[in-house]
């Protein structure tokens, strides 16, 4: 249980990042719901949680931005005087293939996925190194791990979140903080909603299915309650990149 934590979760007015945040919630960690467009939605996520029994705020954040993810960490260290688990999963693609890839779309992959969770990373931890306790999970893909064509861009930052988790696990390791990733294969959101269920990428999944937002948030809660797992992967992909 995650009685009295307190999360941050970031794109979490939506997808994946939704199904964490309720997950968490439901263990009983207050959350920090963490948007970049929808505050409808995030205010949605948030009343959701509010029903569970647990406080949560949503807070307007680009995580590209150095300047804002600071100042995100300000603010929430004020409203909830602590972080326990931090969980970046905020991300974008913008597929394309690398003969034809523009630099825009190449460095705002990179900019989001990669830089933001350094980002967040870099303005949080320094709250878990003084509590010397922390859970950092960021979501990385299989795309990351074996490539796909198509997502050079996408494929780099994802396998630069593993670097990045590796490092940072080692790193702060000392203090007690574990660092770990999820690497998901196809989810149903709508990141994925061109890809119809009779794709011939889904036969290619052992488990012939897309998975669904809440089998990620389920792997998410376990690494955000292991205490001796760091520096891991763990792949929630129905076998596709095995
Ligand atoms: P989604 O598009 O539904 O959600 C992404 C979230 O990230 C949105 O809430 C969006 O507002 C937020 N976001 C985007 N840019 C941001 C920024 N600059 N600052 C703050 N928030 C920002 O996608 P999803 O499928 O729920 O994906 C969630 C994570 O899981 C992403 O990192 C994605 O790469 C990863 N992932 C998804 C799949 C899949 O099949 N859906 C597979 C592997 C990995």
């Amino acid at each position: 249980m995650l009685n009295g934590k307190v999360s941050v979760v970031t794109g979490a007015s939506r997808g994946i990042g939704r199904a964490v945040a309720l997950k968490l919630a439901s263990l009983g960690s207050a959350i920090a719901v963490v948007y970049h467009g929808n505050s409808e939605k995030a205010e949605e996520t948030v009343r959701e949680i509010e029903s569970l029994g647990v406080k949560a705020v949503s807070y307007k954040a680009d995580v590209s931005s150095y300047e804002e993810a600071k100042e995100l960490a300000k603010r929430i260290r004020e409203d909830f005087s602590r972080v326990d688990i931090l969980v970046n999963n905020a991300g974008i693609v913008k597929d394309g293939l690398i003969a034809m890839m523009s630099e825009d779309a190449f460095d705002s992959v990179i900019d989001t996925n990669l830089k933001g969770t350094f980002n967040m990373i870099r303005h949080f931890c320094p709250l878990m190194i003084r509590a010397k306790s922390g859970r950092i999970i960021n979501i990385s893909s299989v795309s990351g791990m074996i490539g796909n064509a198509g997502q050079a861009n996408y494929s780099a930052s994802k396998a630069g979140v593993i670097g990045l988790t590796k490092s940072a696990a080692k790193e702060l390791a000392g203090k007690n903080i574990t660092v770990n990733a999820v690497a998901p294969g196809f989810i149903r959101t709508d990141m994925t909603e061109n890809i119809s269920d009779d794709n011939p990428l889904v036969q290619m999944i052992p488990l012939r299915r897309f998975g669904e937002t809440d089998e990620v948030a389920e792997a998410v809660a376990f690494l955000a309650e292991a205490s001796y797992i760091t520096g891991e992967v763990i792949r929630v992909d129905g076998g596709i990149a095995m």
